[in-house]
């Protein structure tokens, strides 16, 4: 999973190709799981796991290329 920084939230790209936004500071996620069911969900773990151990996309140079490579197929 992609995380991308953006001011205090987090935008995951699941490997499905859905974006979700997460802020686990609350927890909350915009995804069905955790909308309908209430539970914490793979992507605010997700972003837990990069917020220890790194990897998460805060320059919006990257964040960008990123979203762009996802949606449209742009390299
Ligand atoms: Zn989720």
């Amino acid at each position: 999973m992609i995380v991308i920084r953006l001011r205090d939230s987090y935008v995951v790209l699941s490997q499905a190709g859905h974006v979700y936004v997460v802020d686990p500071s609350i927890p909350a996620c915009s995804c069905p799981a955790f909308v309908i069911e209430g539970k914490e969900c793979k992507h605010i773990k997700a972003v837990r796991i990069k917020l220890a151990e790194g990897g998460i996309i805060e320059d919006e140079e990257e964040a960008l290329r990123v979203l762009k490579s996802a949606f449209i197929g742009e390299q």
